[in-house]
């Protein structure tokens, strides 16, 4: 049995950043980018009018006498006299020759003839060239997250495609007789699987869609046989149940028949400790603990770093915060407790229900409470940290 930390440094230490893949835009979203991108051309490309108005060479003048317009998208120069002015929209390039744009709604028109009721200063309401950024400009950097507006971003500039770390594909495994599909009644002595529909959730969050699920009873040739299989079609495994030491718990004898190097098996912290981490040929293997609650707390606590890692997060580990407990806390276990709870304006309050089998307490709580093993009681008022699960 090891620690939680060594836990979480061993897994660190066996992981690195998905291998680079240049995907189109439109796919890259959650990703992380694995190259600077520099772009092309300036944005904006030409001087752009920032308002609905009228491009002017500046004087003193008020009146002007409006000789034409350019649109958003013409390519039209027009040049421009003294006491001239062209009728100009937002976006519209300005004619080389006009230095300021004078806003519609500090004009009245006549026909021809345009007055200045506001004179706005030279310059004014005019993008110059490259305002943003420059032709040959770094604009975003390698271990930049591709979130909407980077993608966007992106897209203003006229790149299309991105290079990026690969998502793994990842495989899950369940296992268990009790376990009934949903849809089907149960029977005697069944209970409804949950673990891949939560597993698959956490990895949806995760940006992660390629996922295969397997289901297999307690047996061992199965056993033996699926993990085999998700080993050679997956990047990452994930496995539920039968990690423990009953007579009928099979994974651990499986993996080890399908020679992934095994890690660490069991750590010491409540719930989650038999939690089982290995690899093959690059590929890592979590065997989770069957039981609902300690199969999620797995994942969050170990799986989702060493995905964030994976996908190029330099930040990768799970940011703990500190909160305030509203109640005392008791450890007498002398492992890492980790207890779901509300943290709400910096106070934390458990919820009941806190047992690996349970999931309601789960559904509700927005934290992670973390005792350290080492801690035998927490009084009201004592400050404790957390693993906030808004963060996935
Ligand atoms: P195990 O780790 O296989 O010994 O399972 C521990 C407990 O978790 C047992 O009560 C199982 O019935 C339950 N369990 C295991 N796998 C699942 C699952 N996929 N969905 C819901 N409960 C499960
Ligand atoms: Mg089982």
């Amino acid at each position: 049995m090891i620690a939680v930390k060594e836990a979480l440094k061993c897994i660190e230490e066996q992981t690195q950043a998905g291998k680079k893949v240049k995907i189109p835009i439109a796919e890259a979203f959650a990703h992380v980018l694995a190259e600077d991108v520099f772009t092309t051309i300036s944005m904006p490309p030409f001087r752009q009018s920032a308002m609905d108005g009228y491009a002017i060479k500046w004087s003193d003048e008020k009146e002007y006498t409006v000789i034409g317009e350019v649109q958003a998208g013409a390519a039209t120069d027009q040049a421009l006299n003294p006491g001239q002015a062209v009728r100009i929209f937002t976006g519209a390039r300005v004619p080389d020759d006009a230095d300021t744009v004078v806003i519609q709604e500090h004009t009245s028109r006549t026909d021809e003839i345009m007055l200045i009721d506001k004179m706005p200063n030279k310059g004014s309401n005019i993008r110059p060239i490259g305002e943003q950024v420059k032709k040959g400009d770094l604009v975003l950097e390698e271990g930049t997250l591709l979130n909407e507006a980077a993608i966007g971003f992106l897209a203003g500039l006229g790149i299309d495609e991105v290079s990026v770390y690969k998502f793994p594909k990842v495989g899950i495994l369940v296992t268990g007789n009790e376990l009934q599909e949903l849809g089907k009644p149960l029977q005697e002595g069944q209970i409804y699987e949950s673990n891949a529909i939560t597993l698959q959730m956490a990895l949806k969050r995760a940006g992660i869609h390629q996922i295969e699920v397997k289901k297999v009873g307690d047996a061992l040739k199965s056993t033996v046989n699926a993990i085999h299989g998700l080993l050679e079609r997956c990047d990452f495994v994930l496995i539920s149940g039968g990690i423990s030491v009953g007579d009928y718990d099979f994974v651990k004898e499986a993996l080890e028949i399908n020679k992934v190097e095994e890690f660490f098996y069991k750590i010491n912290q409540k719930p989650g400790k038999p939690l089982w981490y290995g690899k093959k040929d690059q590929k890592h293997v979590f065997a989770l603990p069957g039981n609902p609650g300690s199969s999620l707390t797995c994942f969050y606590v170990y799986v989702w770093p060493a995905l964030r890692k994976i996908k190029g997060f330099k930040d990768y580990k799970n940011k703990l915060q500190k909160a305030v407990l509203e109640t005392p806390v008791t450890n007498t276990f002398g492992k890492v407790l980790f207890i779901k709870a509300t943290v709400y304006e910096g106070k934390a309050h458990q919820l009941t229900g806190q047992a690996s089998s349970m999931l309601k307490a789960f559904a509700i709580c927005n934290a992670l409470l973390i005792v350290p093993a080492e801690t035998a009681q927490l009084e009201k008022g004592n400050e404790i940290e957390y693993i906030a699960l808004d963060q996935f």
